[in-house]
């Protein structure tokens, strides 16, 4: 009978914490198990399958940038004890950007860590509140985030540490007005390289939004600032927020015959223009009177 009512119990906790009002087709998918592994030095991959988190660590605390869905948590918990790192020693969460697939588990990994949480002005209005905001392009399609406590507002250009890591943000609005991508370095036997961490910069939005219409960027002048930071920056080795898009898993495979498969510095300037053509195509449609999700 115990048993019984404590099954019930277990299965009532997670529907609830599924329940989500808009469907999300990917999501089962996105967050299928995977294993944590060393992406260079001590940068980390700690996501899921389809949704990256990365930890990076040191002596002093580790940081951790970005937390996939609200249901990923323990996923990302038990990737950072299997690589031998504690949750309890990340002293920073960054974010991409505050949607629900990479911002969803920051809160309850914030309350099992003590970490501080940073972010641009709009990702840490957004977090603190816990809903998606009217001028967020997906406003009305997609879930808020779990409401983030301690929220700590950024600069653009502006360095956190923790210990010897240093980690930069660079606003890089376009597919949320608060996206930022993160660039840090790490070493390995003594060879030193640039990590970014390049946030999302499709333009994804509900049925009818027009980003030609949208008055603080009419023309996807914040996209155009966005592509030219990741043309110009340093960038030996690049992750983004659905690490397929930087080709994070065939670069993997390509490791086990090519030791530096993931190191490639031509990869954020690819992406650049990859998005941009994409945004072309977007701005092209609403002209052409067609405006719709991508
Ligand atoms: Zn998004």
């Amino acid at each position: 009978m115990f048993r019984k009512i404590a099954l019930i119990l277990l299965l009532t906790t997670l529907l609830l914490a599924t329940e989500r009002r808009y469907p999300c087709s990917n999501c089962a998918v996105w967050n299928t198990p995977q294993k944590g592994f060393r992406i260079f030095g001590n940068t980390w991959y700690v996501g899921t399958h389809g949704l990256s988190a990365v930890l990076v660590t040191s002596d002093a605390g580790h940081v951790l940038i970005d937390a996939a869905l609200p249901e990923s948590a323990p996923l990302i918990e038990a990737n950072i004890r299997a690589l031998g790192f504690r949750v309890e020693d990340v002293k920073l969460i960054v974010n991409s950007h505050a949607h629900f697939d990479h911002a969803g588990a920051i809160a309850e990994l914030q309350q099992r860590s003590g970490a501080r949480v940073a972010a641009s002005p709009w990702t840490a209005a957004v977090m603190k509140a816990g809903a998606v905001p009217r001028d967020d392009p997906q406003f009305g399609i997609i879930d808020p985030i779990p409401a983030v406590a301690r929220v700590k507002i950024l600069k653009d250009g502006q360095t956190l540490s923790v210990g010897p890591i240093q980690m930069t943000a660079r606003f890089t609005p376009g597919h949320t007005p608060g996206g930022t991508t993160w660039t840090w370095r790490s070493c390995e036997n003594g060879r030193c390289l640039n990590l970014v961490y390049a946030d999302s910069l499709s333009a994804v939005s509900k049925d009818g939004y027009r980003y030609t219409k949208r008055k603080e960027n009419p023309h996807g002048e914040d996209f155009e600032r966005s592509f030219a930071f990741l043309e110009s920056t340093p960038c030996d080795i690049l992750v983004t927020p659905h690490p397929e898009s930087s080709g994070l898993w065939t670069r993997l495979a390509q490791r086990e015959t090519q030791p530096d498969a993931m190191v490639d510095s031509n990869a954020c300037k690819v992406l650049a223009q990859n998005l941009r053509g994409q945004l072309q195509k977007r701005l092209a449609k609403e002209r052409a009177g067609t405006p719709g999700r991508r």
